[in-house]
């Protein structure tokens, strides 16, 4: 059973493709995903919550 780490690993960026972590991810993120991250916003977006929007 290697079922341990469905949720709490392997999160990326919808937008880049950078590894995120699940916490990144319930905080910026909308649901399962999030669509910016340091990489590729600058954090005044992600703050403002562009991160759990897919169109920007
Ligand atoms: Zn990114």
């Amino acid at each position: 059973m290697d079922s341990l780490q469905e949720d709490q690993t392997n999160w990326s960026c919808e937008r880049c493709g950078t590894s995120v972590s699940a916490r990144f991810v319930r905080v910026f993120g909308r649901g399962r995903s999030v669509y910016g991250c340091t990489q590729c916003l600058p954090s005044k977006a992600l703050y403002a919550g562009a991160a759990a929007r897919s169109g920007e």
